[in-house]
This record gives structure tokens, sequence and C-alpha cells, in this order.
């Protein structure tokens, strides 16, 4: 069967390269060769990061780190902030671990603001917040720098903030930005396949982790710490994808990474582009949206054009194209167009050549 090439916001299309580099002949994960190969790219991920401290390979996708994180963390109670999807399921993973926890709820396609989370921890109830920098189920991309400018104010609370669908789109800068913990899955942004994770910790997370009882093993920041000072891994990794993350840094850095960030600002404008030339709008808040995807409204708020999003699916399919319908409570009054990873103002054309043509035909 002919493929069917991905525009839904993850897993994203994986380019042959990486899938060459992804079955690189097996090594073991104690030898030499393993330590040189996450030797060689850990100096990649800093850089990617600007950030010292080391960075971490888990094999898992995102949710593993993300349920780690409060799990290490979260000793008094967690404030998770809710925008999406993935932000609001925070919560319920945190209570699932047995914590402490209250949701901070804004409507979804709003951000998450620095005020809100002010007047929250102002309270003293809290030791950790998690955040969703870009909330991929509503294409919404909420002001880390101004939360994270929180942590000076409140520097006994661990900040943990997921940047899956934005790591490596634009620049996130772990140590300027001060926050405690910074998290991607591989099989967004990167355009790796999935079940990979990278994330950093900052020392306050390290030693805070140090005394949390009952943080378990797989997911356990001290062990992932004194693994990777000698870099390694605390489990046996999926080595397949450190060869592909690896093939990737070197396509990152060969590009640029200035480069990188301002190709997916333009392809992200040719989609919202499209969108307003055929009198659509956006869902997210305007000046919110995100950089790496375009969730377009199709009903789920009052105001714009709205289309049949079960056929235009099936018409892009027919094209060779991919994308989504909406996710969760948004599913069909929304849709989603990924323009994250690998593509470029060509392969952005060529989809929305095939949207102009599928509209044509609703
Ligand atoms: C995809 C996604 C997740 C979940 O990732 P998994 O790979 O399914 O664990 C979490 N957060 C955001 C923002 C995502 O886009």
């Amino acid at each position: 069967m002919a493929h069917v090439k991905l525009h839904i916001p993850g897993p994203v299309e994986v380019s042959e390269k990486t899938f060459k580099a992804f079955c690189s002949p097996m090594i073991g994960h104690r030898g030499q060769g393993f330590k040189d190969l996450y030797a060689k790219i850990q100096p990649q991920l800093q850089t990617l990061l600007s950030t010292k401290q080391l960075v971490y390979l888990s094999t898992s996708s995102a949710w593993g780190v993300m349920e780690g994180a409060i799990r290490n963390l979260v000793q008094k109670k967690v404030l998770n902030c809710m925008c999406g999807a993935f932000s609001d399921k925070w919560l319920d993973v945190s209570k699932r671990c047995g914590k402490d926890a209250e949701g901070l709820q804004v409507a979804w396609g709003s951000a998450i603001r620095a005020e809100a989370i002010d007047q929250k921890l102002a309270t003293g109830q809290f030791d950790a917040v998690t955040v969703i920098h870009n909330e991929t189920s509503t294409g919404t991309m909420s002001p880390l720098a101004e939360i994270a400018a929180l942590k000076k104010k409140y520097p006994d609370v661990m900040f943990i903030v997921d940047s899956v669908s934005s790591m490596s789109a634009v620049p996130l800068k772990f140590d300027e930005l001060g926050i405690d913990v910074l998290l991607a899955g591989t099989q967004k942004a990167f355009a790796l396949p999935p079940g990979l994770a990278v994330f950093a910790a900052s020392p306050a997370a390290l030693a805070k982790a140090a005394t949390t009882k009952d943080r378990g093993y797989y997911f356990d920041f001290v062990e992932f710490q004194k693994n990777a000072e000698q870099s390694m891994t605390p489990s046996t990794p999926s080595i397949g994808h450190v060869y592909a993350l690896s093939s990737k840094l070197d396509e990152f850095m060969a590009e640029g990474l200035d480069n990188r960030y301002a190709r997916h600002l333009k392809t992200n404008r040719m989609v919202r582009d499209w969108a307003a030339r055929n009198e659509f709008t956006l869902f997210p808040d305007a000046g919110f949206e995100s950089v790496t995807l375009t969730c377009v409204n199709n009903g789920a708020k009052p105001g714009g054009r709205t289309t049949d999003v079960a056929k235009l699916q099936k018409l892009m399919k027919e094209r060779g194209f991919l994308i989504d319908g909406g996710y969760g409570k948004i599913k069909g009054t929304t849709f989603r167009l990924s323009n994250m990873g690998d593509e470029t103002e060509a392969t952005i054309a060529q989809l929305i050549g095939a949207l102009d043509e599928s509209l044509k035909l609703i």
C-alpha cells in the first residue's frame, strides 16, 4: 500500500535517512560503543537546550517522564496548569501517582498566564507546578519565559515543563529559563519514531528527587544522572532510537538551529495563510498560536468557515496526506495540520495544494 504522509501533530513523518540510522547494527548498552555514541550526542543536546546540565535519554514516550517528574519532585502538592487534553490529563496522572494535586484550568484555546499561576503559588500550598509549553490538542503556545520568571519568586517550587511538540522547533534555553525539568518525546518536532524521550533536570530538581520517597526505579531522576555521568542510561535503552537521534542532531547542527527555528515559523505561516485565505479562523486565542501546528477552528468557536472534516480527511488521504480531525472534545469542530520536523516550504506547498484541491470537492 502506498504510504500516506503524516501531517498529524505526532507522530510526524520520519525520513529515510533517519530510518537508516535507526537500523544501525546493534551494540551493547554497557560497552564503549554506546558510551561513545551518547558522549557524542550529549554536547549536541546541551547545545540544543542551552544547558550545562546533562540531558537524559528515556526509553518511553513523553508520558513516562511526565509521570516520572511527578513521582520524583512532588512531596507536598502539585499545581497542574490545564488548557487542553494533554495538560488536563496531567492532573489525573498526578492523582494516580497518589499525589495531592490541584488543577488550574483555563478554557481550551487559551494560554496559561503567569499571573494566574502566581496567585495559586502565593497560597504556599504547592511545591511543584506543571506546564505544557505547546498544548498540541489545541495548537496553543503558552508564554514560557513569562511563566518561568516566577521561579525567582518561588525558588522552592519545582517548575516542570512539557515541551513535547515545541522542543527543537523554537529556542528553549533551559539554564536561562531557570526551570527544573524540560522534557520532550521524539516523535514530534524531532521527527524520530515514537518511543524515546529526552529531558533535563536542574541541580535543585536532582537534590529534591534524592529526598523524595517512592519515586520508583525506571524513571528515577537520580539514576538518570548517575548513569548519564558515565554516558549510560539506567536500563537498556532503545539503541536504534539513540542512533536515529544522533543522525538527527547532526542534521540540526548542519542546518543551524536558528535556521531550523526560522523554517518552522515560515512553514507555519504558510499553513495559517492558507486557513485565512479560505476564510477559516484558528482555534487558539490570537497571539498564542503554536508555530509547529495549526489548529483550525471548524465550529468549535463562533466565526469562520466550516467544512466536513471527515470528508476533508478522506480526500486528503486519497492524495497521500494524513491530517488530524481534532482531538478529544474538539474532535470534528477543529482540525489540525502539522508543520513540525523536516517540513520545508516545498513540502508544505504540496500539502496546501492538496488541501485546496480537496476543499473544492466538498
Ligand atoms: C504528544 C504529546 C504528549 C504525549 O506524548 P506520548 O508520546 O503519547 O507520551 C504529551 N504532551 C504533549 C504536549 C504532546 O504533544
